[in-house]
């Protein structure tokens, strides 16, 4: 596949960008052998009839409001999304828009996730514990105009 980053990058932002909430917008796709095997953005679960959360349509502050919050993060979305279908993580990678939180990471853990792209970094040493702790490597996105330089160059 040519340039795997870049595309990769250009999806996970469209589906965050389905996110309605108010204040931030978060995608997560989970990827295989080259395959797109689930996606994810904040927002209420599946199962939930609810298609806004009012925490979310109400502009929230960081850590703020949180009792009102019936939505899930883009990876935990991304993850019960696989599990809804049956399909199987392990091994697989996940590209997140920002660096998972603490929560996610201990879901992306458990999923057998080994390795995790994004692109907006996000302060969690507890995140970074639990990847080094289970050999999850992370890293942001490849340069993309870089690649996109050295591919018209091959041309
Ligand atoms: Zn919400
Ligand atoms: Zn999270």
């Amino acid at each position: 596949m040519k340039n795997a980053d870049a595309l990769w990058r250009d999806l996970v932002h469209r589906f965050a960008k389905q996110s309605r909430c108010q204040s931030r917008q978060v995608g997560a796709i989970l990827v295989k052998d080259s395959r797109l095997l689930a996606e994810g953005w904040n927002s209420p679960p599946r199962g939930s009839k609810a298609q806004d959360c009012p925490r979310c349509l109400s502009g929230p502050k960081p850590g703020k409001g949180l009792e009102f919050a019936i939505c899930c993060h883009a990876e935990a979305n991304a993850i019960a999304n696989a599990a809804y279908s049956g399909v199987d993580l392990k091994e697989a990678t996940i590209y997140c828009t920002t660096y998972p939180c603490a929560e996610c990471a201990k879901l992306i853990c458990g999923a057998g996730i080994i390795e995790v792209v994004y692109d907006h970094t996000y302060p969690s040493h507890l995140t970074d514990l639990i990847f080094e702790s289970a050999n999850i490597t992370s890293r942001r996105f490849k340069d993309v105009d870089h690649d996109q330089t050295q591919n018209q160059r091959c041309n």
